[in-house]
């Protein structure tokens, strides 16, 4: 009998694979399940060898192989090796992160079976005698005759009850079996396409043009007709019998996204997002491996999907955080494509009204083909930018006597009128107006969030709730007032100052439950809401034909954030939600209502637009060595004990040596430097070269990792951290 020796990748957080005994030779890119320390783990094989230096009597034998063919494909075994190096990441958690839950628990793929519908052997003129007084019936029951088709069609064409009628008169049978792999692109039937303008055509057409790996930056100003851009794209890659994948924010993936690119090809469209069942989730990785589906569109995570013929990626608005996971394995999901679209030698297209400023530098460098839509297709304009100088003004609910009055004259034209507040709430903390002490979470060390709707505190970091207090436990006094404006104090305020108009608002808390936002959405198209409030969920990509002015509030405190990335991100969510005006026949307007109207960030971001605003911050980086003209890397850590979380990073920072080429900031407390009891402090290593930061990663990470004080503390790697939170 043979031995083998199977090196198996565990979801454990150790930078190794682990060896076992086994009788048979396993695949790369199978599962297997494994005995470690008490427990059973589902892993992934990476090699199986007939030879072993080593001592082969502490080996342990497997348990079981859970695939005969590899449940990863080799371009996904390749994208998880390269996460794992790019990101210093185990890569037994690398492979858990690309694998659909049920696949990590270790259940089997399932069958690709379908309902079909067929007629039993009853003879025709006993079923016509049966149904005499049932003319729908005696139709699906002649339609089935004639074709048989699916049961999902039969239901749909004529309705569930009637077949279920006819099964139970047994005039009709459901039977299950394998998916007839329907060539999808033959059924695509391309309806309400529009002309592409000059600027859309010469995009599309470089595009199409390029065959083999290409990246293209789509910078066009909202409005610009990217979809349509993105669509008449694709539509040659599917007309020749590819796949395409699109990747968009988690919360610009409404019904509203999915339903353009479905009518327009007339074929299904596969939705991925954090609301898809597991069993849905592995049955679109399934399909897709195999080819059954033309289109998949989802959030992050898509990007693991695996296709058999994959013909272009697209990632639209680009520019959004959450395409970064910040948790676990800290990828980017643009990152990733690139690298995903360059191994499978595929176009990809970013696309962005507000590019971040990684991607504006490699299509300003021309390592991305650079395409640019400047002017709002069909009849719409561009909406006006203005500055509204809050100072010295009597606010009512966080609003200044202009901005009222341009709300009531945009409401009185009968037109739709979005007021953004980028705080969740009531009010951001509760003070004593005696002694000035504020209520603060305890484990976080951080004012409690007032809320009114139901009225508590609640804590932004760990999500703690409290009652509100009468008096204020400093000094005993009964005088408590709020401090600051969230979306709850404008939607109150405004319901005081414009009772007659219907309003909504919408943040994560009013949006929870399936459907919620899309029912809103569709409301708020049919104008049944006049005033919309709302946090960035409002700013990411929807279409309100009937809104003319957006009210942009309480963006100050970005102006001076220890970030330095928070004037690109106000800026991008300035520019995006300003896009939401004016996107008809009406023209739009938008207001930002500041006490700092004469900061320079500002009036460059107001007068000249993002264009203009994004090449200036640019410069700006490249002056004082900042991303993307640095390569960043931060070593988080965090403890009960501030100390020891402070102590391992200096003893990582010792451990990290690139001469000096490295620099190193830190470690200093985190921006959010306490979080459910536990002090947080970070790292920051930077480098000109990737090259030079790797080089250290790579032989620093796994002395830092032999440290005693890194079982005590909690601690993680982020390569192109996105923040210092
Ligand atoms: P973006 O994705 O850049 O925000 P969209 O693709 O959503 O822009 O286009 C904005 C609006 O303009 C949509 O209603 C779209 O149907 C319409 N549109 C886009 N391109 C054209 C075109 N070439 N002709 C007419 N209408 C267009
Ligand atoms: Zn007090
Ligand atoms: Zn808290």
């Amino acid at each position: 009998m043979s031995q083998w020796f199977v090196e198996v990748a565990v979801p454990v957080p150790l930078r190794q694979t682990f060896t076992y005994l086994s009788l048979n030779k396993v695949k790369k890119g199978c599962r297997v399940t494994v005995p470690f320390g008490k427990r059973t783990l589902v892993g992934i094989v990476v090699a199986s060898h007939s030879d072993f230096n080593g001592t082969v009597d502490k080996l342990k034998p497997l348990h079981d192989i859970l695939d005969g063919e590899p449940v990863l494909s080799p371009i996904l075994l390749t994208l998880c090796e390269w996460l794992t190096h790019y990101y210093h990441h185990p890569i037994g958690e690398v492979f858990h992160t690309a694998m659909p839950v049920l696949l990590r628990k270790g259940e089997m793929l399932p069958r690709d079976t379908q309902q079909y519908v067929k007629i039993t052997q009853t003879p025709e003129t006993l079923v016509i005698e049966q149904l005499s007084r049932a003319p729908k019936q005696l139709n699906c029951w002649r339609h089935c005759k004639d074709n048989p088709a699916t049961l999902a069609k039969i239901t749909k064409l004529y309705s569930a009850s009637i077949v279920k009628a006819l099964v139970d008169k047994q005039l009709l049978e459901v039977i299950e079996k394998p998916t007839i792999n329907e060539s999808w692109h033959e059924n695509i039937n391309i309806t309400g396409k529009p002309i592409a303008n000059r600027e859309q055509a010469a995009a599309i057409a470089a595009i199409n043009q390029q065959t083999g790996f290409s990246s293209f930056l789509l910078e066009g100003i909202t409005g610009s007709g990217k979809t349509e851009v993105y669509l008449q794209a694709l539509e040659k890659v599917l007309l020749a019998g590819k796949q395409v994948l699109i990747l968009v924010p988690e919360i610009g993936l409404t019904p509203q996204t999915v339903n353009r690119f479905a009518n327009r090809f007339g074929i299904d469209v596969a939705v991925l997002h954090s609301q898809v069942t597991n069993p849905e989730r592995l049955l679109i990785w399934q399909r897709a491996s195999t080819n059954k589906l033309g289109i998949v569109i989802g959030t992050r995570s898509a990007i693991f999907t695996p296709f058999s013929n994959l013909g272009m990626i697209i990632l639209d608005e680009e520019h959004d955080d959450s395409f970064k996971q910040n948790d676990g394995l800290r990828y980017h999901a643009r990152d990733l494509a690139v690298v995903r679209a360059q191994k499978e030698q595929i176009p990809l297209v970013l696309g962005s009204g507000s590019p971040s400023l990684e991607t504006l530098n490699n299509a300003l460098t021309k390592r991305y083909h650079h395409l640019q839509l400047t002017v709002r297709a069909g009849a719409a304009v561009i909406p006006t930018q203005h500055l509204l100088d809050a100072r010295d003004q009597n606010l009512e609910y966080g609003l200044a006597p202009g901005t009222i009055a341009i709300i009531k004259s945009h409401l009185e034209a009968n037109n739709q009128v979005l007021v953004f507040i980028n705080r969740k709430g009531y009010a951001p903390a509760l003070l004593c107006h005696h002694c000035g002490h504020s209520v603060e979470c305890k484990r976080c060390e951080q004012p409690f969030t007032v809320y009114q709707s139901p009225p508590r505190l609640q804590c932004h970091r760990c999500e703690k709730t409290k009652p509100l207090p009468r008096i204020c436990h400093a000094c005993g006094s009964n005088e408590l007032i709020t401090s600051g404006t969230g979306t709850e104090q404008i939607e109150a305020g405004l319901n005081r100052l414009f009772p007659q108009y219907s309003q909504i608002r919408i943040d994560s808390d009013s949006i929870r439950g399936k459907n919620k936002l899309a029912n809103i959405l569709s409301k708020i198209d049919k104008q049944e809401y006049q005033l919309l409030v709302g946090t960035q969920i409002l700013a990411k990509g929807h279409h309100f034909p009937h809104v003319t002015l957006v009210v942009v509030l309480g963006c100050d405190g970005a102006l001076y954030s220890a970030d330095f990335r928070a004037p690109e991100k106000l800026a991008q969510l300035v520019t995006q939600v300003a896009g939401r005006a004016g996107r008809a026949s009406k023209p739009g307007e938008m207001w930002l209502q500041t006490h700092s109207p004469e900061h320079p960030l500002l009036q460059d971001l107001i007068c000249n637009g993002y264009q203009a605003f994004s090449r200036f911050l640019l410069q700006e980086r490249r002056h004082v060595g900042l991303p993307p003209y640095r390569v960043q890397c931060v070593l988080r850590a965090e403890s009960t004990n501030a100390e020891l979380a402070y102590d391992f990073l200096m003893q990582g920072r010792q451990l990290l040596t690139g001469g000096n080429t490295l620099q190193f900031v830190g470690p200093i407390p985190a921006l959010v430097e306490k979080k459910q009891g536990r002090y947080r402090f970070v790292l920051i290593i930077s480098a000109h070269k990737r090259s030079t930061l790797h080089q250290a990663l790579r032989y620093g990470i796994p002395n830092i990792t032999q440290l005693s004080l890194s079982a005590k503390v909690r601690w993680s790697v982020d390569v192109d951290p996105m923040d210092f939170n």
